[in-house]
Order: structure tokens, then C-alpha cells, then sequence
């Protein structure tokens, strides 16, 4: 086992994996910008190194930075939490290269499901149902407008290299196409250097069902399950819950074990999610996730097991304690994301946290790292604490999300909980009735933005 891993990442998800290594006997290394030096990830971390300026490319994104804090502190093995360096294939080359080890998947696996072209063709010779649409990219106005009319409108056209709900335009009518073509393309180049686009059937009453499975690397692999993450805003998850309130233990055990068997046949390593929109009985996969999700504890609640701990065994080479057989759901869980950001327009709302009080009891996670006194930075993503239940129940659940937000104060700063207040009011969120355009309706009628 490591004795000392490098967690390449900040806020919540640094804390989560420092966590989970304690437990583990590991030693930890946290970096941070200098906008970050009182942050809360390099306070509980046994040593810190500053790596560079506030902007992410000169620090958390900074390869070379990473690299040289590794052997500075003598680090054996990186954690790249979510998002910045995660899924990013040339980073795991150079991390190999320098004789450490990734705690994730290879870069071969990266590149592949983070191109969503091949990644879909390679879910598909696998036996994972996919949305129909084009076979690989489009690249003119000409071919879009052909394939539109095949596949019939309303089609969504996406980014291959697309992300985090970027890059996606959707075309309700064959008049609308050449402006979404257009936009999409451009975004792609925009965001994330590569105009390539494909399209697809835009379904309209999905809901967003996502597996999570882990491989060990050596051709077994098991699945944990889905996370219903149907409320969204622009592509963006914010309330998810599991098990899925629609899906039954026969369909679970269907897609589940499709999905463990597609991730064992390529020998897939470590913890991954097998995203899918559902319609009418019918899963059709979008993508894949090849790193820890944001919304990882309601499934850690359920099935009682640190996806993290799992993720660092693999990575050391010790087999995966992790088995079908021995896998069975507890009760229910919810997440919700708490974001600094002023409603009703969701403008990030950085600033001085004058009180922080994070909410207890049975059944109660609050992943964040907030402490009273804390300045969140405007540099970086506005999620600042991840609040999860557990209930023997959805509605004990829900009755525990409600009580434990309103035991939290967030002062100083703006946040999403009012919004987590009004949706538990809502019939169709206590119901589980909704798909991934219903938080959109709610907030036009309700916030009106
Ligand atoms: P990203 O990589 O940006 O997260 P995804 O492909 O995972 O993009 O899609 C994100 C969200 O966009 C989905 O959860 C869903 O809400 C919507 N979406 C994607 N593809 C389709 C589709 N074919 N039909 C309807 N909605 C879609």
C-alpha cells in the first residue's frame, strides 16, 4: 500500500479523499494555489505545497507544478478528485511516466470515453444500448440536415469533445438546424479546442439514470447500482438520489449487469459511470465518466462502502474487495449541491463566510469545506458543500433532507438552499415524477429565470 498519496484537487472532494486515506493509514499531500493557502483541504492535509497563482492553468492544472510536488514530498500516487486534471489522458502519461501511479483509470480508457464518438462506439460493439443517431461525426451543414431528417426532429447536436452540459445545441425543427449546427461546433472549439460534432435523437421525457460500476483492472468488475440525477439546470446536476425512484430491481439488475460486463470485458480499472437517459422503460447511454462523480456518496449511503478507499486499493494493486453478490441496497439517498450563487439567476456569489453551521444526526453527510471566517475565491467552481441523507426510506429521506436544511447556516454569501427549500414543497419532487426538463419548467414559472 502508498504511504503517501498527492491529492491533485481542492475544496470538498480533497477533504473526501484525504478522509477516506487517514482511515486507510496514508499520509496525504495537498496542493494549492496561493488564493487557496487557507483553505480548508491544505488545513487538514499532513503537508501542503503551493503550486501557482490563482488561475487553474498555472496551478491546478498545472502538470509540471503537480509532478515536481510529488517528488518534493516524496508522494507515490495522485488523486485527481473530480473535475481539473481527472480525465485527463496525457496527464496519466506523464503521471506514469514519472514512475507514479494514477488513482484511476489508464489514459488509454480515458481517451477513449472522452471522446463521446468513440466512446459511444465502443459502448455499443460492448452490447450497451445507445441513443440513436449519427454513426460517428457530421461535418457539414449538408450531412446534419440529411441526418435530421432521417433520425426526425426534435435532434440534439453535441460536442465530441463536449462537457459539463457545454456544447450541446437542440434543434426542434429542421429550421433550426443550421443555427445549432453552427453553435455547437463552435462551442467545441471554443471550450475545448475540437469543432467536431455529432447528433442525436433528442428525447423528450427522459429521465437521467447514471450506473456506477468499478472494475479491478484484471477483467472483473461489479456494478453499484443507479443515481437518479434527473433534476437539472442547463445540463447540470442538482439534486440526485438513490435508487432511482422509477427504476425496479429487475431493471437494476439488467442495465447493472450489462454495464459491469461491458467495464470487465475492456479491463477497466478503478471507479467509472455509465451515464444513460431513460424513456419509456428504455435506457440509452449518453457517456461515460471515467472518475469519481460529484453525486458518488448517495450510492456510497446506500451500499455502504468508500468508493475512495476502493479506488486507492485497486490502484496499489490489492484486489477489489468489492463483490455482486455481497452488494445490496439500504434504504435511500439524497444529494443535494449546495452552490454559492445568488438566485433567481445562479450568479456566483464568492465572499466572506461570516457563519457556517453544518447540519447532523443520524443519517446526515455534509461534504464540504466551509469553516466560519472561510473567503470563498471567485477563481473556482461555486459548489461549496454537498449535502447527503440517508433513510431507511425515500420519504424518511426526504423528511431528513428537509430537516437537516433547515439546520444549516451558510452567512455571508448567497446559496442555493432556498431553491432545496421550495423543491421539497413540490408534489412532484416528493412523488420522484419528474424527468430532466422539469426543474427548467419549475424555475422559468417559479424564479423566472
Ligand atoms: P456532458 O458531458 O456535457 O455532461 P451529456 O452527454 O452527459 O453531456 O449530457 C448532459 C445532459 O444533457 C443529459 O443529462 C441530458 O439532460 C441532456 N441530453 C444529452 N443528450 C440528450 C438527448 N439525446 N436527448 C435529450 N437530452 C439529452
Amino acid at each position: 500500500m502508498f504511504k503517501k498519496i498527492l491529492i491533485a484537487n481542492r475544496g470538498e472532494i480533497a477533504l473526501r479523499v484525504v478522509r477516506a486515506a487517514r482511515e486507510m493509514g496514508i499520509a496525504t499531500v495537498a496542493v494549492h494555489s496561493t488564493a487557496d493557502a487557507d483553505a480548508m483541504h491544505v488545513r487538514m492535509a499532513d503537508e501542503s505545497v503551493c503550486i501557482g497563482p490563482p488561475a487553474s492553468p498555472q496551478s491546478y492544472l498545472s502538470v509540471p507544478a503537480i509532478i515536481a510536488a510529488c517528488e518534493v514530498t516524496g508522494a507515490e500516487a495522485i488523486h485527481p478528485g473530480y473535475g481539473f486534471l481527472s480525465e485527463n489522458a496525457g496527464f496519466v502519461q506523464v503521471v506514469e511516466d514519472h514512475g507514479l501511479t494514477f488513482i484511476g483509470p489508464t489514459a488509454e480508457h480515458i481517451r477513449i470515453m472522452g471522446d463521446k464518438i468513440t466512446a459511444k462506439d465502443t459502448m455499443k460493439a460492448l452490447g450497451v444500448p445507445c441513443v440513436p443517431g449519427s454513426d460517428g461525426g457530421v461535418a457539414t451543414l449538408d450531412d446534419a440536415k440529411r441526418i435530421g431528417a432521417e433520425i426526425g426532429y426534435p435532434v440534439i447536436i453535441k460536442a465530441t469533445a463536449g462537457g459539463g452540459g457545454r456544447g450541446m445545441k437542440v434543434a426542434q425543427t429542421a429550421a433550426d438546424m443550421e443555427k445549432a449546427f453552427l453553435t455547437a461546433r463552435a462551442e467545441g472549439k471554443s471550450n475545448f479546442g475540437n469543432d467536431e460534432v455529432y447528433i442525436e435523437k433528442y428525447l423528450t421525457t427522459p429521465r437521467h439514470i447514471e450506473i456506477q460500476v468499478f472494475g479491478d483492472g484484471k477483467g472483473r468488475a461489479v456494478h453499484l447500482g443507479e443515481r437518479d440525477c434527473s433534476l437539472q439546470r442547463r445540463h447540470q446536476k442538482v439534486f440526485e438520489e438513490a435508487p432511482g425512484p422509477s427504476i425496479t430491481a429487475a431493471e437494476r439488475a439488467r442495465i447493472g449487469k450489462i454495464c459491469a460486463d461491458a467495464v470487465a470485458n475492456i479491463n477497466y480499472i478503478g471507479a467509472g459511470t455509465i451515464e444513460f437517459l431513460y424513456e419509456n422503460g428504455e435506457f440509452y447511454f449518453i457517456e461515460m465518466n471515467t472518475r469519481l462523480q460529484v453525486e458518488h456518496p448517495v450510492t456510497e449511503s446506500i451500499f455502504g462502502v468508500d468508493l475512495v478507499r476502493e479506488q486507492i486499493r485497486v490502484a496499489a494493486g490489492l484486489p477489489m474487495e468489492l463483490n455482486q453478490d455481497s452488494l445490496s441496497i439500504n434504504g435511500h439517498s439524497i444529494e443535494v449541491r449546495i452552490n454559492a450563487e445568488k438566485l433567481p439567476n445562479f450568479s456566483p456569489c464568492p465572499g466572506r463566510i461570516t457563519q457556517y453551521h453544518a447540519p447532523g444526526g443520524l443519517g446526515v453527510r455534509m461534504d464540504s469545506a466551509l469553516y466560519d471566517g472561510y473567503s470563498i475565491p471567485p477563481y473556482y467552481d461555486s459548489l461549496i458543500g454537498k449535502l447527503i441523507v440517508h433513510g431507511r426510506d425515500r420519504p424518511e429521506a426526504l423528511a431528513r433532507l428537509h430537516r437537516a436544511l433547515g439546520e444549516l447556516i451558510v452567512d455571508g454569501v448567497d446559496t442555493t438552499v432556498p431553491l432545496f427549500h421550495a423543491l421539497l414543497a413540490e408534489p412532484d419532487v416528493l412523488s420522484g415524477a419528474y424527468n430532466i426538463h422539469w426543474l427548467e419548467h419549475w424555475l422559468e414559472t417559479n424564479l423566472g429565470g
